[in-house]
């Protein structure tokens, strides 16, 4: 009896942190994207990839296949949810780019 008891509460308490857990893992990575520090656009990796921190202002000439409707926001690489002023990238790991910001690397989100 005190066996299915013990077992019991281990099952609950298993279920409740589970639960909990992913909550964490949140909070941890909104924490995380808000600490991270912007891209320097003077960054050399940032130059050699165009990056801008506002897609209006990409040089047309350059990059004549850039479309005003491709920024950061929209890029499959944007860690920033949506709403987000700005967010972590895939590319430009340990910085924040601004959700209006646009590189060459950029691809659309999956759907
Ligand atoms: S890879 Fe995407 S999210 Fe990162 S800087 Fe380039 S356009 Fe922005």
């Amino acid at each position: 009896m005190s066996s299915k008891i013990s077992r019991r509460a281990v099952v609950q308490g298993g279920l409740i942190a589970g639960a909990f857990i992913p909550v964490l893992g949140l909070v941890a990575n909104s924490a995380t994207a808000a600490a991270l520090p912007p891209l320097d656009i003077n960054d050399p990796t940032a130059k050699a990839l165009g990056f801008v921190t506002d897609t209006t202002k990409v040089d047309a000439a350059a990059n004549p296949t850039h479309k005003p409707n491709q920024k950061c926001g929209t890029c499959a690489q944007y860690q920033g949810k949506p709403g987000d002023a700005s967010g972590g990238c895939n590319i430009f790991v340990g910085h924040s780019v601004p959700q209006g910001g646009w590189c060459k690397t950029w691809a659309p989100k999956p759907a």
